[in-house]
């Protein structure tokens, strides 16, 4: 059967600690959409690793991790990763990569942090790890597969110095920096090769093998909903899918195999970079939950940068489960909330006068000011509470009250950033 883990909000929502508990009952992770822009943190018996491009299940002895054709693959990252697996005391995981990904390239990451450097104060806050650029040329296809690594030397030769001569138009004349050097690019790809070749596999073949012999697979989400290139808050969304329905795509599997759609939403909101955030908090206030949030604060896995805070948006939240096809929500970090008097919830949107609980576009979000509902605290600890009812009175009226807001059924609290910290509950 396939399972696909994916976010309901703008990401950091706890996909990876999900993940990497479902993982236990799994043989196969993929990630099936975006790069090294984010990152899933996982504290296991190792320790705490973020983790930018392996799928959250490497820990396991049992399963076999996968980047699936819709990554965006950055090669060095990954064998990063992989070194610091085994540099840590991580039993070599299985890893495959498809054939069919594609590489991120040197200048993707250089033209990202030229053209932030040229926008400046109107950037789009990107993480300059070269993912638009990336996927611009995916689809404009002067994109590099995997496969072409392993193809005629010549002909990849010719292709860099191609794709190189558009670029140093761009490079030179836009930005003012020094052109490529397509010999340079292509010796990197080269040392790409050697370090990806031990990986490389036709995944949508041994997926399907795998799916005949009635394997558990995951699929592993990135970001979330609101950062979806069509349904999330464009312009200032990433560039790949977010959405479970592109993981049949990004892992090339048949879309109706993705019987399980496990929605991760979080108990309150944080969101990276610029953007509509209607349920946003600022001073002391998002201080102290960014200070107490997830685990060890509210920052950036990839880039440090402390995250906006906000209360939790039942308007974005429903709208964003619904986008994802729901089955099951896991209710992330709840316990976190554990230190407030009263916890406001944004439970609609008021925009030119009218209120609203379906999500809107940019435009109209941009002017959305938020509906508060104000819900009574529990004020205690509840991270060591294992059954639903033992949960404080309060604690659960919130959960119910979520659940009722954004209508698709919380199946699971987590209340910890551990493994063990979750609370089925029966629906
Ligand atoms: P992801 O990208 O969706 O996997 O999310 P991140 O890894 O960026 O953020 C989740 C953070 O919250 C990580 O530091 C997790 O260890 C932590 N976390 C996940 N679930 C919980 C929870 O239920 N409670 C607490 N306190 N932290 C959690």
């Amino acid at each position: 059967m396939v399972k696909a883990i994916v976010g309901a909000n703008w990401g950091d929502e706890g996909k990876g600690k999900i993940t990497d508990m479902l993982a236990k009952e799994s043989d196969i992770i993929v990630r099936f959409q975006g790069g090294a822009n984010a990152g899933h943190t996982i504290i296991n018996d190792y320790g705490k690793f973020a983790l930018h491009t392996m799928p959250s299940g490497v820990f396991y002895g049992h399963t076999t991790s996968i980047l699936g054709n819709g990554v965006a693959l950055n090669i060095p990252v990954l064998f990063q990763e992989i070194k610091e697996l085994e540099d840590r005391g991580v039993p070599q995981p299985k890893i495959l990569v498809s054939d069919r990904a594609q590489i991120v390239m040197p200048y993707h990451i250089l033209l990202d942090a030229y053209e932030e450097e040229r926008l400046a104060g109107k950037s789009f806050g990107s993480t300059k790890s070269g993912i638009a650029p990336f996927y611009s040329d995916k689809y404009a296809k002067i994109g590099f597969q995997v496969s072409e690594l392993f193809g005629s030397e010549d002909a990849l030769l010719d292709k860099v110095k191609r794709v190189c001569e558009v670029k140093n138009v761009l490079i030179e004349h836009l930005y003012h920096k020094p052109a490529l050097d397509p010999e340079k690019i292509f010796k990197e790809l080269l040392s790409y090769r050697e370090m990806v070749g031990p990986y490389v596999c036709d995944v949508s073949v041994y997926l399907y093998q795998a799916l005949q012999e009635g394997k558990e697979i995951l699929l592993e989400g990135q970001l979330g909903s609101l950062k979806d290139p069509d349904h999330g808050i464009y312009p200032m969304v990433t560039s790949s899918s977010t959405l479970a329905a592109y993981g049949a795509i990004g892992a090339g599997i048949p879309p109706y195999e993705i019987k399980k759609i496990i929605t991760v939403v979080k108990a309150y909101s944080s969101a990276v970079g610029a953007g509509a955030f209607v349920s946003e908090i600022f001073g002391e206030e998002a201080d102290e939950l960014r200070r107490r949030g997830g685990d060890g604060g509210e920052y950036g896995a990839t880039t440090g940068r402390p995250r906006r805070m906000g209360w939790f948006d039942a308007v974005a939240s429903k709208y964003g489960c619904r986008l994802q096809g729901t089955t099951d929500v896991a209710f992330t970090v709840l316990d976190v909330l554990g230190y407030l008097d009263e916890i406001p919830v944004c439970t609609g949107y008021e925009i030119d006068g009218k209120v609203t609980t379906e999500f809107p576009v940019t435009s109209k979000l941009e002017h959305a000011k938020p509906v508060l509902e104000v819900l009574p605290g529990w004020k205690c600890d509840i991270r060591n509470i294992r059954k639903y009812e033992e949960l404080p009175e309060n604690c659960r009226r919130y959960v119910e009250f979520v659940e009722e807001k954004i209508g698709f059924p919380i199946t699971m609290v987590s209340n910890g950033p551990g493994r063990e910290d979750i609370i089925y509950r029966n629906k």
